[in-house]
Formats: structure tokens, C-alpha cells, sequence
């Protein structure tokens, strides 16, 4: 394989079991099965997970014995980097190529006081929105855990600080994985991302939320884009199955430990949802819920026709919601000048295979 941007491409072939995406309450029974004490599988939970190391023989705390055993039976299996693109504003957004060849695309978002990443947890995504360039992707299959956690450990520029579950795919639709990737995520002898560092970003999968609201594991984002049942399913088709109403009044219900608070993602686009009716009604629909307003205005992208509002009217809008006390912040996009919309860049990659592909069908020679 090749290098691009100077990473190096280090996918093993995974011929044995994989040790990486286990939680410590898998990891530490495996360990015991083969008559090994219990801290044994913490001593190599911290080296992968906190030294990010991928080779037993190199966890020099652990007996010699114990290393080739482990060596022999087990492998730690890593991701590799297809393609990244740079923007100018820090962000970088890395098309990750998986052990079967597939790709999903993970984002790094530095900041002043964060180094967020953003991660994919399904190869393609079911739910079909209508404005996002995954949406018009098939869905191929889940991310196991492991691929889930270790798009943390890409090569970035500098350590992470937070994660948020809002690449491609739907986590809710994955959920048994997605779990314990959280698990070892904010585990303090794993990636040690604290739980309030962590959130996941769902469009509505309401029996999916209760749950993960009660097991505590991350913040819980919702994507509403739409204030009225017809207008949000003309473009999120998940709204037929899991109604607005559902959505709100389960979002009433939620309770949550601390100064937590619900997430209410709403993407602005032009002439859909954007108006100062929609900014009222969406005032109206959250009233009763402990939450915050996070407003982005559609980045527009080359697989959807939907148009990006103004500056004004975004601001408009937002005026509108902190008139009614609500807390409503305006995220300006990164990585503006790059494929930083969900999908597109695995879009794009799709297209050169297709187009690829059909160049030399066009050039075969006949048999
Ligand atoms: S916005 Fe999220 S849930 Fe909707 S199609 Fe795109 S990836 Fe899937």
C-alpha cells in the first residue's frame, strides 16, 4: 500500500481474534477463561487504550510468557487512512479505509478549547434524509466497536478531548456496538474521555433513547430539523415510524443527572424550515424540556439541490429563540472549504470507484 498526507497505511490482516473493542466486563473474563488474574486485562486495557499500543511485545509490564501468549492467540487490530483533506480553518476529514475494504469518514474539528472528533458509526445509514449525502448512500453494514473507538486514534495533529457520534450513519441503529464502544471510550482506564466529552447525535430513534439516557454513558443529541409532523418528514423519512410528538413528549419525560440537558440539533434550510414561524413553533415545541438549541445553517453540498439560508435569516431565527429565553448557540461551519459535509468525501471516493470502474468496462478488451 501507499501513503498519502505521510500516514502510513497499518491494517493487519485479521487472521486471530481481535482484542480491541472488548469493555473491560468482556475483556477481564476472556483473560480469567485462560488463568489469568483479572488486572492482567486492565494492565492491557491501558496500554491499548491510553499508550495506544498495537503490539503486545511491547508492553513491557506484562511477563514475557504472557506477551507470547497473547501474541499467538489474539491481534489488536487497527484502522488505516485512505484519503484526508485540510482545511484551512484546522479541520481535517480522513476517509478511513476498514479491514473489508470499506470506507467511512471521520472528522477532526480542532478549537481554543476542545479538539472534538467527529465519528462514523455505520458504513452507509438507513434513515435516507433527505439533505445529507450519506442519506443517499445504500447501507452496507455496522461498525463493530473496535472501528468504532479507534477512529479516536487516528493520526491527528493533537490529542482529543471530545467526541461526538455524528458521522456517518445512525448510532441508535447500531446500538449493542455503539455501547461498548462508549464503555471503553469514557472508561478512566480506557480512552478516558469523560462521559460529558461524549455525545450522540441521533435523528429520533425514541425507544433507543430512553435507554441510552438512563445508562448515562453520553450526551444525547437529537437532530429535529423539521416543527411540524408533515414538514419534518418530507425530509427525514424516520419521522413516519418515530413521530415528532413521540419525539417531544419522550424528550419530556427524559431525566437526567446533574446540569444535563437535552441537545436539539436544527439545520437551517433555505425556504424549508428557516422561517420565523418555524423559529416560534420550535419555541413552542421545547418549552417544556430541559435543553439547549444548537442552530446550523445547510451545508450546501453537490449530491442534494437544498440551499443555504442567509447569514441574517439564520441570525433572525436565533433571535427569535433567545427572545423566548431559550439557550440557542449558532455554529458556524468548519471546514468549509473541504468535503466536510456527512458522506460526502465516501460519496466522492464511490463515484471515482464507479467512474473507475466504468472507464475500463468502456476500454476491455473483447475476449
Ligand atoms: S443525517 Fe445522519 S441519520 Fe440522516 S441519513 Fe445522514 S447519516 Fe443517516
Amino acid at each position: 500500500m501507499d501513503s498519502v498526507h505521510g500516514i502510513r497505511y497499518t491494517t493487519p490482516l485479521m487472521t486471530k481474534e481481535n482484542l480491541k473493542g472488548m469493555p473491560l466486563r468482556e475483556l477481564e473474563p476472556k483473560l480469567m477463561a485462560l488463568g489469568h488474574p483479572a488486572f492482567r486485562a486492565r494492565q492491557l486495557f491501558r496500554w491499548v487504550y491510553q499508550r495506544g499500543q498495537n503490539e503486545f511485545e511491547n508492553m513491557t509490564d506484562l511477563s514475557k510468557v504472557f506477551r507470547k501468549e497473547l501474541s499467538e492467540k489474539f491481534c489488536l487490530a487497527s484502522l488505516s487512512v485512505d484519503r484526508a483533506e485540510h482545511s484551512a480553518d484546522g479541520t481535517i476529514k480522513y476517509l478511513v479505509m476498514l479491514e473489508d475494504g470499506q470506507k467511512v469518514e471521520t472528522v477532526f474539528i480542532p478549537a481554543e478549547d476542545r479538539n472534538t472528533v467527529c465519528i462514523s458509526t455505520q458504513v452507509g445509514c438507513k434513515m435516507g434524509c433527505k439533505f445529507c449525502a450519506t442519506g443517499y448512500q445504500k447501507f452496507t453494514r455496522n461498525l463493530e466497536s473496535w472501528e468504532i473507538v479507534e477512529q479516536c486514534f487516528l493520526p491527528f495533529p493533537r490529542p482529543v478531548t471530545n467526541v461526538v457520534m455524528m458521522g456517518m450513519g445512525e448510532p441508535l441503529d447500531n446500538y449493542d456496538e455503539l455501547i461498548k464502544a462508549l464503555e471503553i471510550l469514557q472508561d478512566p482506564l480506557g480512552v478516558k474521555i469523560g462521559k460529558r466529552h461524549i455525545t450522540v447525535s441521533t435523528v429520533g430513534l425514541s425507544p433507543k433513547i430512553e435507554d441510552l439516557a438512563k445508562k448515562g454513558l453520553a450526551n444525547i443529541a437529537i437532530s429535529l430539523h423539521g416543527t411540524t409532523q408533515e414538514q419534518r418528514s418530507a425530509i427525514m423519512p424516520v419521522s413516519r415510524k418515530h413521530p415528532l410528538e413521540e419525539l417531544i413528549v419522550l424528550c419530556q419525560r427524559l431525566k437526567f443527572k446533574g446540569r444535563r440537558r437535552i441537545t436539539f440539533e436544527y439545520v437551517l434550510i433555505k425556504g424549508v424550515n428557516d422561517s420565523n414561524e418555524d423559529a416560534l413553533r420550535l419555541a413552542a415545541l421545547v418549552k417544556n424540556i430541559r435543553c439547549k438549541i444548537n442552530l446550523l445553517a445547510y451545508n450546501e453540498n453537490p449530491f442534494c439541490s437544498y440551499e443555504r439560508p442567509s447569514e441574517k435569516r439564520v441570525l433572525s431565527f436565533q433571535s427569535i429563540l433567545l427572545e423566548k429565553n431559550l439557550t440557542a448557540t449558532y455554529r458556524k461551519s468548519r471546514g468549509a472549504d473541504i468535503s466536510a459535509a456527512c458522506g460526502q468525501l465516501r460519496t466522492a471516493s464511490l463515484n471515482r470507484v464507479s467512474q473507475n470502474a466504468a472507464r475500463s468496462l468502456a476500454f476491455s478488451p473483447e475476449p
